[in-house]
């Protein structure tokens, strides 16, 4: 496909691409939409096998940032900038210094963040030069996105679980979440102060066994969290956890969790709903640490943030009930939503 024809499948926007002769800096920013304000996305620094694929992933991302944004109901559209890792990197901060400059030309449309292979390190570096960046220490910075990410994450299984099974608390509820990282275990720690069980899976057996020891978790083996006999299961590691393989094994009626792009195809959301499990869409339950991040541009206050990540609950009811009543899977009715949201922003 050539490159006007990639922006058209993805529905683009905008790319602007920079180089910087002196650090080797080299970045491909994807501004995707811009219509509900400036675009926020974070910034990758990978090897890529080729300039080809460093763009896919960039205008892939990109994409994924506006729906997240336009759902969370932020003033914001959606963007990813990928820099292409050289083998051998000699100056860090002169590539980003230059980053920082090359973006801070871009008319105040784009603020870039940590990502993949980055770090506040990097963004501090980026400040230096530029006011278009979140996500750096200090004062003013909204520090680490986990614990928002999470306290959504369970909004959202409070509104599934409401929808689905007609009960208002999470106690008695059992939960299997499949990675208990950073997400995962801030997860397990807001359901457990909810009073729901718990089981929990993950490749490092000391973060199974510390969700295990904190909060009496279950441990089971990693293949066989999709068919714990439980209520919600959530899928908080990787991508594409929801594909033809796991998901007629599931038993739970809720599928809610963190991770980001869990369905493997867009038609595994279409398996989901014919099962009749309710699937919060990844994008909008996972909303809390952009939430949290975005505030940094209004002045960054914690218990805003909090205030405002609690809402999560009321965009994952919206979705499921209009999933319900329309007879349309619930990640469909999410793009819906943010279809129409950008339709009435205009042009
Ligand atoms: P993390 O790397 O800290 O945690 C992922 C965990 O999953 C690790 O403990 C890992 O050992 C485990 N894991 C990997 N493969 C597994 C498998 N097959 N089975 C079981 N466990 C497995 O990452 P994180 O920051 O907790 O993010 C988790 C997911 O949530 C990612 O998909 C991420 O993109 C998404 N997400 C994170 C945030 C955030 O605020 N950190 C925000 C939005 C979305």
């Amino acid at each position: 496909m050539d490159l006007f024809g990639m922006l058209e499948r993805y529905d683009f926007g905008a790319i602007h691409v920079g180089h910087d002769a002196a650090s080797g800096m080299h970045c491909i920013v994807a501004l995707h939409d811009t219509r509900l304000g400036p675009a926020i996305g974070g910034c990758r620094f990978l090897p890529y096998a080729d300039e080809r694929s460093a763009l896919v992933d960039a205008l892939r991302l990109a994409r994924g940032m506006t729906y997240k944004a336009a759902l969370a109901g932020l003033p914001h559209g959606g963007a990813k900038t990928v820099m292409l890792r050289p083998d051998k990197l000699h100056d860090r901060a002169a590539v980003f210094r230059a980053f920082g400059r090359f973006i801070d030309g871009l008319g105040g449309r784009y603020f870039t963040a940590e990502d993949s292979g980055t770090g506040i390190e990097d963004m501090e570096v980026v400040r230096q030069v530029t006011k278009q960046v979140v996500g750096t220490g200090g004062s003013g910075g909204s520090g680490d996105p986990s614990p928002f990410t999470a306290l959504g994450v369970r909004r959202g299984i409070e509104a599934c679980v409401m929808l689905t099974l007609g009960r208002s608390s999470l106690d008695g509820i059992h939960v299997a979440v499949q990675g208990v990282g950073h997400v995962g275990y801030q997860l397990c720690r807001e359901l457990h102060e909810q009073g729901a069980s718990l089981s929990v899976a993950d490749v490092d057996p000391l973060k199974s066994e510390r969700a295990e020891r904190e909060f009496g978790a279950r441990v089971v083996p990693l293949d066989g969290i999709f068919e714990v006999d439980c209520d919600v299961l959530a899928p908080c590691a990787l991508g594409s956890a929801l594909n033809d393989a796991t998901i007629p094994r599931i038993r739970a009626k809720i599928v809610a969790g963190a991770a980001n792009n869990q369905l493997a195809e867009p038609r595994n959301g279409d398996d989901l709903h014919s099962r009749g499990i309710v699937y919060a869409p990844d994008y909008a339950i996972n909303a809390g640490g952009l939430i949290n991040v975005a505030l940094e541009l209004e002045g960054y206050d914690a218990a805003r943030s909090r205030e405002r990540t609690m809402r999560v609950y009321d965009t994952i009811y919206a979705i499921a009930e209009r999933s319900q009543h329309s007879h349309t899977p619930t990640y469909r009715v999410a793009d819906l939503l943010v279809e129409e949201t950008l339709a009435r922003a205009g042009t």
